[in-house]
């Protein structure tokens, strides 16, 4: 049988049989990873502080023909700050979700697990999560090959004229004033969205969070990466919903 010593983060986790856990890992170098966690529903098994979402860890792993074992593990991070924060832990499940719907199994995409580390750590630590999410889609969207064009006009070539413009996925990125009738698929958002989109795809990463969106280019952004996300999949992502329920929460000041 053989053996292999990922670093991982937790995707998700489902129960299994009497007492087990089969994890959805997100592993550095050997991409999506199915595997299961024997005994890790029992409170003092050894496993079973690993056994939870976000947690970034070392393990060690038996290949299996579908489903791989965790043999043992090193926790490196639990990811407390996401724990104990119900709306960062809402925005947290939504990227795992969302990494796990756009990554087939055993496909290795190292950019996409230091993405979803680093972003787990910005939320982890307090940092204004709307940014931080939008920042992830983008870059998520950019390590899977759908980068969205957002310079220039994608059907024209020509410089984004007037002030607003439609953030097409069936296009492929923003189509100008000129050319936004030529496709009906996306939303129409101003170009101080755009801006601010350039800015969370191409900035620091570390440093996204700082960026002051107004509310109604924060509406705009939002609306148009849920369009462009959903163009990419197949299903509604069911972390959206409670994510919806703690962002109207935040928004009505409770
Ligand atoms: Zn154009």
């Amino acid at each position: 049988m053989s053996l292999y010593k990922p670093e991982a983060l937790v995707l998700r986790v489902r129960d299994f049989g009497e007492a087990d856990k089969i994890l959805t890992l997100l592993c550095r170098d050997e991409g999506k990873v199915q595997a299961v966690a024997k005994g890790a529903r029992r409170p003092r098994n050894r496993l079973a502080g690993v056994s939870q979402p976000f947690i970034h860890c070392r393990l060690l792993l038996f290949r299996g023909r579908s489903l791989d074992t965790v043999s043992q593990a090193e926790l490196i991070d639990a990811f407390g700050g996401l724990q104990r924060d119900l709306a960062s832990m809402a925005y947290a499940t939504y990227m795992a979700e969302l990494t796990d719907e756009l990554i087939r199994d055993n496909e290795p995409h190292p950019g996409v697990f230091l993405l979803l580390l680093a972003s787990q750590h910005l939320l982890a630590a307090g940092a204004p999560p709307e940014p931080v999410m939008h920042s992830f889609e983008l870059r998520l969207l950019d390590e899977m090959g759908y980068r969205p064009g957002l310079e220039a006009c994608v059907h024209c070539g020509g410089p984004l004229s007037g002030s607003r413009v439609r953030f097409s996925p069936n296009a492929g990125g923003v189509l100008c004033s000129n050319c936004l009738g030529e496709d009906e698929s996306g939303t129409v958002i101003s170009r101080g969205a755009v801006e601010a989109m350039r800015h969370l795809l191409t900035g620091d990463l570390t440093r996204v969070h700082l960026l002051q969106l107004e509310p109604g280019m924060a509406r705009e952004m939002t609306e148009a990466l849920r369009y462009y996300v959903a163009y990419r999949l197949d299903r509604r992502l069911k972390s959206l919903d409670f994510l919806d329920l703690v962002r109207d929460q935040s928004a009505s000041g409770a």
